[in-house]
């Protein structure tokens, strides 16, 4: 295991983990649809190699305990994550209706801002962790600039093909302040998520808006988790100690984002909660049914099911 590298709590620095639960190497790297099985087979880790996910006793942040090594981190996301599995993922009628919501809101939000008129200084618009560009390629348009802040070399030539310009650091920097940012499903991915806050608000201009989004890892939510691991079965997707380093509860991401500058706008609890919760127990009910021959594929369809999707959503503010 001498290309993991050990963690210490993300959040306040110290190293005083209790372990919560472990996964084995095979049972994670099934988890993910988007995971190219035969890079993760070649690495020589076995059945023996697990690994740890903890909760800090000094502040009771969740997270894995180890991260990859920089070079096996690269090889990761350029070859462990399947490209075109991943970039199928964007061509869907109910992402792209996502994103325009997210984008639509955060218009409405700056359209009572009065010191944003883009009719004479263009609106610039920041994705900290842009992906294939596929929310810029929404938010492009007369007035709005937007720029990307990505690593993945195969989404950043991606985005450039759409005429999204994204890149590292230094390239957002260099176009910086910005008015409107994105920070969806990032923060879970990185290693020193406050520190990456904090350069994410250098970047913005006083009162700059935006939108945050982790997954939901409540402690309800987590322990439920902990439970079907506990009994065997494989665990959702979201839940990952390479891809997933820091398990958030909306507690925790607040907590963090207030501590980097940032003050919140509203909250949207799990995109209508309701109508989502109800979509979700309906197709669990037909798929149930449908395997009803099978108990426990069905058991384990409902598992991997219950809390699809579920997420802590923020429009927040740079203060
Ligand atoms: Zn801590």
């Amino acid at each position: 295991m001498n290309n993991l590298v050990h963690r210490n709590c993300p959040n306040c620095n110290r190293d005083r983990p209790k372990l919560l639960f472990q996964l084995s190497f095979e049972q994670f790297i099934y988890a993910n649809p988007t995971h190219n099985i035969d890079w993760f087979k070649s690495l020589g880790f076995t059945e023996e190699d697990k690994f740890n996910f903890v909760k800090c006793i000094n502040c009771g942040f969740v997270y894995s305990q180890s991260k990859l090594d920089e070079k096996l981190h690269h090889e990761f996301y350029h070859i462990g994550i399947d490209r075109q599995k991943s970039l199928s993922k964007i061509f869907s009628f109910r992402k792209r209706v996502q994103l325009l919501e997210k984008w639509r809101k955060l218009l409405l939000i700056a359209q009572q801002e009065k010191d944003f008129d883009f009719s004479k200084n263009p609106l610039k618009v920041l994705d900290f962790g842009a992906g294939w560009g596929d929310f810029l390629a929404v938010a492009k348009s007369p007035g709005i600039q937007v720029y990307g802040l990505e690593f993945d070399k195969r989404k950043i030539e991606f985005a450039k093909s759409q005429g999204i310009i994204a890149g590292g650091f230094d390239y957002v920097q260099n176009h910086s302040p910005y008015q409107i940012f994105m920070c969806n499903q990032v923060l879970e991915h990185l290693d020193k998520p406050k520190d990456s806050l904090k350069e994410l608000r250098s970047l913005l201009v006083d009162g700059a808006i935006g939108f945050i989004s982790v997954p939901d890892f409540r402690t309800e939510i987590l322990n439920k988790h902990i439970k079907e691991i506990e009994l065997g079965r494989q665990p959702v997707k979201t839940i990952n100690p390479w891809g997933h380093l820091n398990y958030f509860s909306p507690e925790s991401l607040r907590n963090m984002i207030f501590e980097a500058g940032f003050s919140e706008i509203s909250l949207q609890t799990r995109p209508s909660s309701k109508s989502k919760k109800y979509q979700i127990q309906k197709l669990i009910k037909e798929k149930v049914l449908r395997f009803a021959a099978n108990k426990q594929k069905a058991k384990n369809f409902a598992y991997k099911n219950a809390d699809k999707g579920m997420t802590t959503s923020l429009y927040i503010k740079a203060v």
